[in-house]
C-alpha cells in the first residue's frame, strides 16, 4: 500500500506485539517491536448514529469488522506474519454497551456508546436514592449515565424477551475489549479486565469482583456477565482463521488506563492527562484504594502483575473541542495547529477568560446546567484574544482537576505527563506548566494507549521481562518548566475561577 506511510522491515521471525486500540471513532492497530518502538499502525473508522437527542449508538459488528480490517493491513503492510507476534494487547472505548447472542453471537441490539445519555433520569433517581452514597462508595464512581450498568438494564428493559434469556444465560454482555476477545476466540472466551469492569458500576472497586447488591440495583443477571481476569496475562488465543495462527490474548485495559501504563505511570503518584476532545487525567494510587472528597472518579489502574492497583479520574468534557469550535463556528482560526501561532502573537490574554461548558461542567463541579461563557472583553479584543483564552481554558481545567487530585492524594504532583492531539501546542504545554506550577513532559511516543496495551501484553508473555525493562522505554521528548511567578499564577487562576462562577446554573 503506497499511502506515504513507512514501514520498519524486520526480519519476520522476529517477535513483535500486536495491540488492538479501539476507540470511539476508529479501530486502530499498531506492531512494536522488542525495544518498544512502534513500526507500522493503521486505521480504519466506523460510524456513530445518533437516533434521538443525547442518544448515541455503534453496531458492534461494524466495530468489530473495523478492528479485523486494521489489523490485517497492518500486518499485510509491514509483511509480518502470526508467527511473529509473541501476543496482543486490547485497549478499548471504556464503558460502551454490547449485549448478543452467546448461540449465534448476533447483538441483541445497538451497542450504547459511552456518551450516550438515554438512562440519565434512571440515574438522577438513584442519585437521589438512599442507595446512592453506598453505590459510590462500593464502586468509586460518581452514579452517572455515563457507566454501564444502566445501558445493560435498558437494553434488557427494552428488547424483547432479553432479560428472560439473560437470566438464563442465553445472552452476554461484554465491554468493547470482551466482545473483540469473544470474536477473536470464536466464542471460547468470555473475559473482560479489572480497569474496564470498573466502570461499569457494577463491580465492587476494593474486591474487583461483581457485586450482588449492585447486580440487584442495576437489574443484571450473574450469568450474563464476563469473568474478571488480570490486565496482564494469558486469557485465550485467537482462532487461526483470524490471522492464520494462534496468537495469545495477553493484555486489556480501557483506553484511559492503557494510556496511564504507556506513559510507564506505574507506581503510586505517577500522573499523565491526555488533551484529546476532553481531557482525562489519571493519577496513580499504587495499591491505595482512592477516595476522592472532591468528586472525582476511583478506578483500577491496569496493574502489570496479579496486584490491585488504583488510580483517581477526572475529567474535562470539553478541552480541544473549545478548538475546534473556535475553528468551526468562529473561524478564528482555519486549523487547530494555527491557534498556537496566532495565541503567541499577544503577550497575553487580555482579561478575557472563555469557559467552554457547552455540555455542563465536569470534575469537580459536576454541573451539567453550566453553559460556556466568555468575559473580558473590551473594544480593543480580537480574535487572537478569544483563541488564546480557549487554549488556556484546557489549562485552567486541567489545574481544577490536578487541585483536587492533589487534595485527595494529599501530596503534590511531581510532574504531569501529557499525550493526545492538543498536546502538540507547545504554548498551551507551556502555559499548562505555569499555572500548575509543575513540570509538564511530553513523551517521544504519544500514541500511549496503543502503546500500554503492547506493554501489558508484553510482560504477561514473557516479551519483556518486568516493568523495569519497560519503564527504560520511556522517553520525554520535551519538558515545559514553570515560569510563571507563584503571584501572577494565582492571580491569573482567580480570574478563571470568578469566570467559572458566572457560568453556573
Ligand atoms: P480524540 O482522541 O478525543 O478524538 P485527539 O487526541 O485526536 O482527540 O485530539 C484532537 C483534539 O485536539 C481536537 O479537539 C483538536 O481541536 C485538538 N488539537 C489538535 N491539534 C491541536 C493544536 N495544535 N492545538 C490545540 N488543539 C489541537
Amino acid at each position: 500500500m503506497d499511502d506515504g506511510r513507512t514501514y520498519v522491515h524486520y526480519n519476520s521471525t522476529m517477535p513483535f506485539i500486536l495491540s488492538l486500540d479501539e476507540g470511539t471513532t476508529s479501530a486502530r492497530s499498531a506492531l512494536y517491536d522488542e525495544r518498544g518502538c512502534r513500526v507500522g499502525m493503521e486505521s480504519v473508522g466506523f460510524d456513530c448514529r445518533y437516533p434521538q437527542p443525547g442518544w448515541v449508538e455503534q453496531d458492534a459488528r461494524e466495530i468489530w469488522r473495523a478492528q479485523m480490517e486494521s489489523a490485517r493491513t497492518l500486518l499485510a503492510c509491514a509483511k509480518i506474519g502470526a508467527s511473529a507476534i509473541a501476543g496482543i494487547g486490547i485497549t478499548n472505548q471504556r464503558e460502551t454497551t454490547v449485549v448478543w447472542d452467546r448461540a449465534t453471537g448476533e447483538p441483541v441490539s445497538p451497542a450504547i456508546v459511552w456518551q450516550c445519555r438515554r438512562t440519565a433520569d434512571f440515574c438522577s433517581d438513584l442519585a437521589a436514592s438512599r442507595e446512592a452514597p453506598e453505590i459510590t462508595r462500593k464502586t468509586g464512581l460518581v452514579i452517572d449515565a455515563y457507566f454501564s450498568g444502566s445501558k445493560i438494564r435498558w437494553i434488557l428493559n427494552h428488547v424483547s424477551d432479553a432479560r428472560r434469556r439473560a437470566q438464563n444465560g442465553e445472552l452476554l454482555f461484554g465491554n468493547v475489549d470482551t466482545w473483540l476477545i469473544w470474536n477473536l476466540t470464536k466464542g471460547g472466551v468470555h473475559a473482560t479486565d479489572p480497569s474496564n469492569a470498573s466502570r461499569t458500576m457494577l463491580m465492587n472497586l476494593a474486591t474487583g469482583e461483581w457485586d450482588d447488591d449492585l447486580l440487584r440495583i442495576f437489574d443484571v443477571p450473574r450469568a450474563m456477565l464476563p469473568r474478571i481476569v488480570p490486565s496482564s496475562g494469558v486469557v485465550g488465543e485467537t482462532a487461526p482463521e483470524h490471522f492464520g495462527a494462534r496468537i495469545p490474548i495477553a493484555g486489556i485495559a480501557g483506553d484511559q488506563q492503557a494510556a496511564l501504563a504507556g506513559q510507564a505511570c506505574f507506581c503510586a503518584g505517577l500522573s499523565k492527562n491526555t488533551y484529546g476532545t476532553g481531557c482525562f487525567a489519571l493519577l496513580h494510587t499504587g495499591r491505595r484504594l482512592p477516595v476522592s472528597n472532591n468528586r472525582l472518579l476511583g478506578t483500577r489502574a491496569a496493574s502489570p502483575d496479579d496486584t490491585a492497583q488504583y488510580a483517581i479520574e477526572g475529567s474535562v468534557f470539553i478541552a480541544g473541542a473549545a478548538i475546534q469550535w473556535v475553528r468551526d463556528e468562529l473561524k478564528a482560526v482555519t486549523s487547530a495547529a494555527e491557534s498556537e501561532a496566532l495565541a503567541t502573537s499577544i503577550p497575553d490574554n487580555g482579561g478575557v477568560y472563555f469557559v467552554p461548558a457547552f455540555v455542563g461542567l465536569g470534575a469537580p463541579h459536576w454541573d451539567p446546567a453550566a453553559r460556556g461563557l466568555i468575559t473580558g472583553l473590551t473594544r480593543s479584543t480580537g480574535r487572537a484574544h478569544i483563541v488564546r483564552a480557549a487554549l488556556e481554558s484546557i489549562a485552567y481545567q486541567t489545574r481544577e482537576l490536578v487541585d483536587a487530585m492533589q487534595d485527595d492524594a494529599g501530596e503534590p504532583l511531581r510532574e504531569l505527563r501529557v499525550d493526545g492531539g492538543a498536546a502538540v501546542n507547545n504554548l498551551l504545554m507551556q502555559f499548562q506548566a505555569d499555572i500548575l506550577g509543575r513540570p509538564i513532559v511530553r513523551p517521544v511516543d504519544v500514541e500511549t494507549t496503543a502503546l500500554g496495551a503492547a506493554y501489558l501484553a508484553g510482560l504477561a508473555t514473557g516479551f519483556w521481562k518486568n516493568v523495569e525493562e519497560v519503564e527504560s522505554f520511556w522517553r520525554a521528548e520535551r519538558r515545559f518548566d514553570p515560569q510563571m511567578p507563584a503571584g501572577v499564577r494565582e492571580c491569573l487562576f482567580g480570574e478563571w475561577k470568578a469566570a467559572v462562577a458566572r457560568c453556573r446554573a
